[in-house]
């Protein structure tokens, strides 16, 4: 028996992909409204001082500090400042009303809030007491406290989140460039598939993995083009996978990737392109395959994704390693999910030889509960758990022990 090369592990298959990935070039720019979801393609820089200009934080009166030494000053209320308009310098030994958001008046350097100050009605004008002895600066927001214009307020690979936005549109940016969506195919393989809406002849189950790669790939921004159900034949893979190359970055597919007589991925990707890695040693997902197609008539090719068919194991395998491939295609550097040492409140003694990526749920206490059936069909767990333990080969867990948890709220997008 000839010796079996060791399967990669999930951290050298992941190296592997990323090393593999050109980002796209394609850049288009956006209404920055309509941008959300998309990776930054050039770093933005400000042009302008947020905030603008020194405004007050509370509503109160703007002073001089040295007009309130004794913290029991009587000052004329000279003018009134609303937010949106500009004061009158200010004249020592006078006070301006001033509201949240309003533009300090030249010659204040103070706000005091109005619940420490005391306003008169007199035949020559308001008067205000003011019942505190303000520091230089107080209650006021000074010029480009925020962000300084010239610096760089958002980075290139940047994914524009609503946060993101906001911080774009708070120095006036109405437009941003972006990284043209990935072009991602996907196409399920499987004579057993049937979709929802048809009735289940014997034997064949429903095609669920259309539906969460569909979603996941949403999630990710992707233009997809859907083949949908595939034969299992070597000729209507080899066809699908060389339509899909011409106009696509990424194709994926699920099921067939296997050794079993009816697996015609791995010939197939061998016959349209190359198989660069095949099988990690992870569980569920062993059967993941990465290759290239080549696109016909063209340059270049296309990359390729073969995700196991088990729902379970196509769904963390996309999480794993399709997720962060994605990210990348666009040119986010940092795709790493980020991981929590969380407490497990179960014992685990089925230690296997592979990493296991098991099912849990935060539970009340802030510890770990492990969904019962860790079957790589059984898509409950999915629904069930809150995400995924990354449980080292070998490795037993008992009860209290810290486990590496990776939240879906990580992984889904
Ligand atoms: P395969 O990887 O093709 O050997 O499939 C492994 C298991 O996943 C089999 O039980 C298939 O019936 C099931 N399966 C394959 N594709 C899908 C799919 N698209 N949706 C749900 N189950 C699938
Ligand atoms: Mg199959």
């Amino acid at each position: 028996m000839t010796e079996r090369k060791p399967m990669l592990s999930a951290a050298e298959a992941l190296d592997f992909l990323l090393a593999a990935v050109e980002p796209i070039a394609q850049t288009q720019t956006l209404p920055t409204l309509e941008a959300n979801g998309r990776v930054l393609a050039v770093a933005q820089t400000s042009q302008l001082n947020v905030p603008p200009m020194d405004n007050t934080q509370m509503d109160g009166y703007a002073v001089r500090a040295a007009d309130c030494a004794g913290g029991n000053a009587r000052l004329a209320v000279s003018q009134r400042i609303p937010a949106g308009h500009v004061g009158q310098a200010l004249q020592p030994g006078t006070a301006a009303r001033i509201f949240t958001g309003a533009m300090i008046p030249p010659g204040a350097d103070a706000v005091v809030m109005q619940e420490q100050c005391e306003l008169e009605k007199t035949a020559e004008g308001d008067i205000v007491t003011i019942r505190h002895a303000p520091k230089t600066g107080e209650w006021i927001r000074r010029t480009g406290e925020d962000i300084r214009a010239g610096s760089i307020i958002l980075a290139a690979g940047t994914r524009l989140r609503a946060q993101e936005l906001g911080l774009a549109a708070s120095v006036g940016l109405a437009h941003l460039p972006v990284v043209r969506k990935p072009r991602v195919a996907v196409f399920f393989t499987g004579d057993e598939l049937a979709m929802p809406g048809e009735p289940l002849k014997p034997g064949a189950i429903y095609n669920s993995n259309r539906f969460t790669l569909r979603g996941l790939l949403e999630n990710l921004g992707c233009e997809i083009t859907d083949y949908g159900i595939v034969p299992d034949s070597l000729q209507a893979t080899r066809d699908t996978l060389r339509r899909a190359a011409a106009d696509h970055d990424l194709i994926i597919t699920s099921g067939g990737v296997s050794v079993g007589e009816e697996d015609y991925i791995k010939p197939a990707v061998e016959a349209e392109g190359r198989l660069n890695m095949w099988q990690i040693a992870i569980k569920p997902g062993k059967p993941l395959a990465f290759g290239q197609i080549d696109r016909t008539g063209q340059d270049g090719c296309a990359y390729f994704i073969g995700l196991p068919g088990n729902p379970v194991s196509s769904f963390v395998t996309f999480l794993l390693f399709v997720r962060p491939f994605i990210l990348r295609l666009q040119g986010v550097a940092d795709v790493a999910p980020r991981a929590f040492n969380l407490r497990a409140d179960f014992a685990w003694a089925k230690a296997d030889r592979r990493n296991e990526f098991l099912r849990a749920k935060i539970n009340e206490q802030g510890g770990l509960d492990l969904f019962p059936n860790q079957g790589s069909a059984v898509l409950t767990s999915t629904v069930w758990g809150s995400g995924l333990i990354d449980n080292p080969p070998g490795q037993t867990i008992a009860q209290g022990d810290t486990v590496r948890f990776l939240p879906f709220s990580e992984l889904l997008y």
